[in-house]
């Protein structure tokens, strides 16, 4: 389906998980704080979980087409 994602960057500890993770979708910022790339690959929804529940800060939120968060 695709899940978008949706950093929330005061919660980012820059543990950069997301980021070694899937470089198609995360990067940092200036701040070393994460945020979406451009134009992100389209990762598969498990994937996706995985690496949202494996965030440290908490700081991903996974919309669905709806544009619901996703409970994880
Ligand atoms: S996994 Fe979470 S805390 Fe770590 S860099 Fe990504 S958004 Fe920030």
């Amino acid at each position: 389906m695709g899940y978008h994602v949706r950093i929330d960057q005061d919660l980012c500890m820059s543990s950069g998980k997301c980021v070694a993770d899937a470089p198609g979708v995360f990067r940092f910022d200036g701040d070393e704080l994460a945020e979406t790339v451009p134009d992100p690959e389209v990762l598969d929804d498990e994937r996706l979980l995985a690496i949202a529940r494996n965030c440290p800060g908490r700081a991903i939120a996974l919309l669905d087409a709806d544009g619901n968060e996703v409970a994880y």
